[in-house]
């Protein structure tokens, strides 16, 4: 179900039927880390549509634990602005959904807690870091949910449990109670049954918002393009998508199909070089955990969340963070330490926000000439929970999905058929600040795919 079905629906039962839902398939998905007591039906033009929110953005009264021993019982006392005007429109937030421990990783195996399932075979990660999020919508518990999405935590999870997941331009979407991960990556975005439910959502978090310096004053119109056809416009094709050695075979297969339906549809299709693309992991992976390792200073023991003691101010603080972070955090925290240490700073820090704004610039002039870059959100479909240790091969699994957060630019995934029977996503990315046309293109895709009836994505059989 939509957003749209709802709208034409019994309101009053709607959160009702979301909760019972929850009990019967949740201890299947586990999606949800905490389920609300108690959920009121609000006023709002969306009223009593029941939604989940990743559970490192702030719920006021409701736990927020980012996936993490060391806020396993944060009660956060406000709530974070996008989260805020989803509830002033109507929108229930019936629970929370499991991640990675701090949104760092792509499985939410990472999780201080638990593994969420994938809903299209249980066996399967649903992706990550907002899997919990993605396997609730899959499996219809929510109608929709919030993410974020760092370095692909929204698209990819999204595109492994065959849903809609959009990462908004930087800058649209306020971050204000989004506990930070990398404060220059970092963005919320929803994820979604349909292309159009992502931009009713991106309708009502995106804008300004005093509370977060960094978003920008701008009107972006969601809704009004997003049925018009994209005869006419241009779609770049980087070669470095089929140099990636690790491409599955049946996801490279539905990329090409992609193509054609483009072609089909009267886009111009031509395939370009960014020869900076083969650097984005390394460049993620040296950015991301250096400001990651500043912004998680804060959990000390002291001001809040976990606290263990032990002999002095030091030791309280270095016991804290050693039971409180998980392996991966911990490992993303010495690495973000020593890139920024005196005497690396120049070697790596320095040199990677070189070579992002070499990035930067190679992708914004093939945008410059072409409407959207097009590549498989991720270049294999969901992998067997547990058959992933090696924490190199695990991160170079984001090659597509890192550059829009490095570069700043909007970026969706969405269903395009199925690889070894599990869902594939194709990934959009467009021009900043064309958020819009991105949503609209996307929508073209969606209407005319083969995979999908009647214009709407597919429903996994949730075997309980
Ligand atoms: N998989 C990436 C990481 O582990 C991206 C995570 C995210 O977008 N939050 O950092």
């Amino acid at each position: 179900m939509t957003i749209e079905d709802c709208l034409n629906s019994d309101r009053e039962r709607l959160i009702e039927e979301s909760l019972e839902r929850i009990k019967t398939i949740d201890p299947l998905i586990k999606s949800f880390i905490t389920v609300a007591q108690e959920v009121a039906l609000k006023e709002g033009p969306y009223k009593g549509i029941p939604i989940a929110v990743k559970d490192n953005i702030t719920t006021k009264g409701l736990r927020t634990t980012c996936a993490s021993k060391i806020l396993e019982n944060y009660i956060p006392p406000y709530d974070a602005t996008c989260v805020k005007r989803l509830k002033d429109y109507g929108f229930a937030i019936v629970g929370k959904t499991n991640m990675d421990e701090f949104a760092m990783g792509s499985s939410t195996e990472r999780s201080a807690f638990f593994t969420t399932r994938n809903p299209w075979n249980t066996q399967c990660v649903p992706g990550g870091s907002s899997g919990g999020s993605a396997a609730a919508v899959a499996s219809g518990q929510v109608i929709a949910a919030l993410g974020s999405d760092t370095g692909g935590s929204v698209r990819q999870p999204a595109s492994f449990c065959g849903v809609v997941g959009f990462k908004p331009t930087y800058g649209l979407v306020s971050r204000y109670g989004l506990i930070a991960f990398a404060s220059s990556l970092d963005q919320v975005g929803p994820i979604t049954k349909s292309v159009r439910d992502a931009a009713l959502i991106m309708d009502i978090i995106a804008g300004r918002d005093p509370f977060d310096s960094t978003t920008v004053r701008r009107k972006i119109d969601f809704l009004s393009q997003l049925e018009e056809d994209i005869a006419g416009m241009r779609f770049a094709i980087p070669e470095e998508v089929y140099e990636y050695e690790q491409l599955d075979e049946e996801v490279a297969q539905r990329f090409d199909e992609a193509i054609k339906l483009a072609e089909k549809l009267g886009a111009i299709v031509q395939r370009v070089r960014i020869p900076t693309m083969r650097f984005a992991v390394a460049t993620y992976y040296v950015i991301a955990p250096a400001e990651a390792s500043s912004n998680l200073a804060r959990y000390d023991g002291v001001k809040y969340g976990l606290r263990v003691e032990e002999n002095g101010l030091k030791g309280t603080y270095m016991k804290t963070r050693n039971i409180g972070f998980g392996e991966e955090v911990r490992r993303r925290i010495v690495l973000g330490t020593f890139t920024l240490s005196a005497a690396y700073y120049e070697a790596y820090f320095n040199k990677a926000q070189k070579v992002r704004m070499l990035l930067s610039k190679d992708v914004n002039q093939v945008l410059e000439k072409f409407d959207a870059i097009l590549t498989p959100t991720s270049p294999v479909p969901a992998f067997k929970i547990g058959s992933v240790s090696d924490p190199l091969t695990y991160y170079l699994m984001d090659v597509f999905t890192v550059p829009a957060n490095l570069v700043g630019i909007p970026a969706i995934s969405i269903p395009f058929g199925f690889a070894h029977d599990l869902p594939v996503g194709l990934q959009i990315m467009g021009k900043r600040f064309e958020d819009a046309k991105v949503l609209r293109i996307a929508r073209s895709f969606e209407k005319k795919s083969s995979y999908n009836e009647n214009g709407r994505i597919p429903i996994p059989v949730v075997r309980i």
